[in-house]
């Protein structure tokens, strides 16, 4: 029997465990503030910010919200991340990405102080990650570990295949598992766009990640019996239903269900995990910032 790994059940664990450290802040005085920037009116990047400010309502984290018009200088976003950097009530900073063509990604990512960067992409975080001592861990994989975990994958001496290699999900994922850490200790293997005969790569693993971007890319005859399948993947395709269109992942779940000995649905497997680990990073940044043991 395959096991469908049950993401939503996961992240509400790890919110409830989230809200011992919540209680422990509040107790010291501290109520932990979360700020999101949306420069953008993109509906994806809108539903995406305003289920992020549901969670914090839901854990009991003040959740602060900017928006900014897209056609605005790029200026005024930097002086919002500026205001929120200087900002004593706000631990963490999060701006929804993509920004607008006309402001640079990076230059953005770099003003937010690294303190307060829950995403973990400020580049002194991502340095700090693959030297082995992050700060935070980037949501997404940090969401990948926590699922492995609870499905009781060991990580340790397995070989992992990673498909896709961006900076926010197959890069730090691979870095992650390749630490000497309980929670890495993987052999792996990052594949893109230019790898050739990926289904060798995916044959070879005891654990499969898709993260391309790429609708049902891996299948069933890409797996061996027994491997370990997390779909990170969201996409959009046109549908035969009220809202026009569905969701589905990097994999195709049912031809890999028939091989995988444990699998991610989606949604309600990757997705759930990115929303929960970005309060674990807000509740981590609080902590560290007012000097109180959260133990996370
Ligand atoms: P990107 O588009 O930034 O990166 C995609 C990666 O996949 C690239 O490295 C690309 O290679 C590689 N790739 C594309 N096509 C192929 C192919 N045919 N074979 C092998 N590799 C390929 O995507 P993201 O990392 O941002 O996102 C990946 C997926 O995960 C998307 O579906 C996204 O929606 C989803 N996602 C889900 C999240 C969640 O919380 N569930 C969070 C973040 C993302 P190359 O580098 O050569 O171009």
């Amino acid at each position: 029997m395959t096991e469908v790994i049950d993401g939503d059940a996961v992240a509400e664990r790890i919110r409830d465990d989230l809200r011992d450290g919540i209680e422990t802040l509040a107790d010291e005085g501290v109520e932990v503030g979360l700020a999101t920037v949306l420069m953008s009116d993109d509906p994806a990047s809108e539903t995406y910010v305003s289920m992020k400010q549901r969670d914090c309502e839901e854990v009991g984290i003040e959740g602060i919200h900017v928006e900014i018009d897209p056609e605005a200088p790029a200026e005024e976003l930097h002086d919002t991340i500026a205001d929120l950097n200087d900002d004593p009530d706000v631990h963490g900073i999060l701006v929804q990405m993509p920004v607008p063509d006309h402001v640079d990604e990076r230059e953005v990512l770099r003003a937010i102080d690294p303190e307060k960067d829950v995403d973990g992409f400020h580049p002194e975080n991502v340095g700090r990650l693959v030297a082995g001592h992050a700060r935070y861990r980037p949501c997404t994989p940090h969401g990948v570990l926590k699922l492995l975990e609870s499905a009781g994958v060991e990580t340790e001496g397995a070989d992992v295949t990673i498909v896709g290699r961006s900076n926010i999900v197959g890069k730090p994922l691979a870095n992650l598992l390749m630490q000497k850490a309980d929670d890495g200790n993987a052999t792996v293997t990052v594949c893109h766009s230019r790898t050739e005969d990926l289904a060798a790569k995916t044959r070879q693993a005891d654990v499969v990640v898709a993260a391309c971007g790429v609708p049902e890319l891996v299948d069933g005859s890409m797996l061996s019996p027994g491997t370990t399948v997390i779909d990170v993947g969201v996409n959009r395709v046109d549908a035969d239903n009220e809202k026009g269109y569905e969701l589905v992942g990097d994999v195709d779940y049912e031809s890999a269900k028939e091989k995988a000995s444990a699998i991610t649905p989606v949604p309600g497997g990757v997705g759930p995990m990115t929303r929960a680990m970005l309060l674990y990073n807000a509740v981590k940044a609080a902590g560290r910032r007012e000097d109180v043991d959260v133990d996370l």
